[in-house]
């Protein structure tokens, strides 16, 4: 199910910033990590979230989601 932050994205493309390999933002995953000191929000393809990639600072849980 699209989130409402990818039915708001026109290119419904994002690059992940783990391996910084572009792709549809229904295989990317959202994680909210800090960047100098304030919360950002990183994307990652689910292949990489689920290999276990997090952003500096996370501090939430990811329990993973079957890849495509
Ligand atoms: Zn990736």
């Amino acid at each position: 199910m699209p989130s409402e932050k990818a039915k708001e994205n026109k290119s419904l493309t994002a690059t992940c910033v783990a391996c910084n390999k572009p792709g549809s933002t229904e295989t990317m995953v959202g994680l909210t990590g800090r960047d100098n000191g304030r919360p950002k929000q990183f994307t990652v393809c689910i292949a990489c979230a689920n290999k276990g990639w997090r952003p500096p600072g996370f501090a939430g849980v990811y329990t993973g989601r079957p890849a495509p």
